[in-house]
């Protein structure tokens, strides 16, 4: 008996017994539903076990107080999972696409996706999207039976949430909705926007925390400055330590409300009675209303020129940078200086893609790193000192 609870879901909503599939056909799970087990494959894989180690917008050893991407994505898995229970949606799925939305991110967030692309813009570029899916259906190597983890078609899509029309056509099954320009499933929907919601809440958290920017400074933001005036009043005096997590609670609250009373307003609209009508729309039914949109956008572009932009973090994504880059050339240089197992990948790919498959099998290599890996690495390269016996051990 699969643990299967399509007889509680909407006729919109991805149905576990009528998965598109799995590339490899495999017998059904005993007691788990088919989401069920891509969910527990993301968590026993290494690229999940490494998100602990790579960051959002801070490197990882800054503090141990900063969202990571793990714990980034256990937010996102949160927030997905409540919206999907409140619609009839199905929240294993919208949970193990949460879970590995992030698997294919470089090491130092942004800072060193930008880096990594750059070094491979001759070769296909980079693009962390494209690699999370390139994780679950390549990288991963521990089944007997197939590379990556073989996970269902309906889990892939929603890993894949933007696409270039050139990748696209390289993708075949979760890359032809980008050249038809159809919708994915809600589940796919609502953890894209989850996504959103959790890094938008956290980041001014962590913001805060590392004396980026100020409650002062926020009161400024619409969205911020609502919540703010409720918690106020409720709890005069209240610390900021206090006041800033009820707001911030407050304001994840505000949004997934907004989304979900949008996007049901939405479903009713346009009259959904399969998966397919929901692929078919020609625009996400999944949506936040325009007045939300309007104040993210405020709150977005306060991010962006009061945190994401501030010399601080300017100085750490340029270190990031020069860590990214200054490793690519080098193993591009002499591939005899990369461990085993990286060089055997790349001799696969240059068999395959020839000079641009061992540019692939690098990039596959530094993206998988950790913050704190790279440095490692970094360091035993490149710095003279360590120059000892020391070095001999991976
Ligand atoms: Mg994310």
């Amino acid at each position: 008996m699969s643990n299967s609870y399509s007889g509680q879901l909407v006729s919109y909503a991805c149905d576990d017994k009528k998965s598109v599939g799995r590339h490899h056909d495999e017998t059904h799970p005993t007691y788990r539903n088919e989401y069920q087990r891509d969910r527990d494959r993301i968590i026993h894989s290494a690229a999940f076990r490494r998100l602990e180690y790579k960051t959002q917008v801070f490197v990882n050893h800054e503090g141990d107080l900063f969202r990571t991407r793990l714990t980034h994505s256990l937010e996102v898995a949160q927030i997905a999972r409540s919206i999907a229970r409140e619609l009839r949606l199905h929240e294993d799925l919208s949970e193990a696409i949460a879970l590995a939305h992030d698997l294919g991110h470089t090491p130092f967030g942004h800072a060193g996706q930008t880096a990594l692309n750059n070094c491979m813009k001759d070769c296909g570029g980079f693009e962390h999207n494209l690699q999370s899916l390139r994780v679950i259906d390549k990288l991963e190597q521990k089944y007997a039976d197939f590379d990556g983890l073989n996970l269902t078609f309906e889990t892939r899509e929603g890993i894949l949430k933007h696409c270039s029309t050139t990748n696209a056509k390289k993708l075949g099954d979760v890359g032809q909705r980008f050249l038809d320009k159809t919708q994915p499933s809600l589940e796919a929907q609502l953890t894209d926007y989850s996504d959103e919601t959790a890094y938008n809440n956290h980041d001014i958290d962590d913001g805060i925390r590392y004396g980026l920017i100020t409650i002062d400074d926020l009161l400024k933001i619409e969205l911020f400055r609502d919540q703010y005036d409720i918690v106020n009043k409720k709890y005069p005096g209240l610390d900021d330590k206090k006041l800033l997590h009820e707001i911030i609670r407050r304001m994840i609250n505000v949004m997934v409300v907004d989304l979900i009373d949008t996007s049901r307003e939405n479903i009713a609209s346009a009259n959904l009675n399969s998966i397919d009508d929901v692929r078919c729309q020609n625009k996400r039914i999944m949506a936040f209303s325009s007045e939300m949109n309007d104040k993210k956008l405020e709150l977005k572009q306060f991010l962006r020129n009061n945190l994401y932009q501030h010399y601080r973090v300017h100085r750490m994504s340029k270190k990031a940078a020069v860590v990214i880059d200054s490793l690519f050339t080098a193993f591009m240089e002499d591939q005899k200086i990369l461990p085993t197992e990286a060089i055997d990948h790349c001799h696969i790919l240059k068999d395959k893609h020839g000079d641009k498959g061992i540019a692939r099998g690098i990039s596959d290599y530094i993206a998988g790193m950790t913050d704190r890996y790279a440095i490692v690495e970094y360091e035993r390269i490149f710095n003279p000192r360590q120059l000892s016996f020391v070095n001999l051990i991976p």
